[in-house]
């Protein structure tokens, strides 16, 4: 009986992933998520959020080949340019008239 040596060659693939969470352009963190609507034919609208700090945003007409990454391009000139209507999920509970102690200094006459 003969030995066969078996060789096993492992063939490993890259696959380089697409980052699906990018740059935030407000509070600079790694995580913005991107969504498409799904649309049948034509331009589709992309669904863009932080969960980090809340931004939320959508960008519409959008050409039907457009990835994530080629939204998010879209989205950070929009954002750049102050035309980008921003939807802010978070609630304003920490501004809560920090540093305002204007009620205690009145002056009291007696
Ligand atoms: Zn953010």
């Amino acid at each position: 009986m003969g030995g066969k040596r078996k060789k096993r060659t492992k063939i490993v693939k890259v696959k380089p992933k697409l980052p699906k969470t990018f740059e935030c352009p407000r509070c600079g963190k790694i995580a913005v998520t991107i969504k498409f609507d799904k649309n049948h034919e034509g331009p589709k609208s992309a669904h863009i959020k932080c969960g980090s700090c809340g931004l939320e945003t959508e960008i519409h007409d959008l050409p039907p080949i457009y990835d994530e990454a080629n939204a998010y391009g879209r989205f950070l000139d929009l954002y750049l340019e102050g035309t980008l209507e921003i939807k802010d999920n978070k609630r304003n509970k920490d501004h809560e008239n920090e540093g305002e102690d204007e009620s205690l200094s009145s002056e009291t006459n007696q």
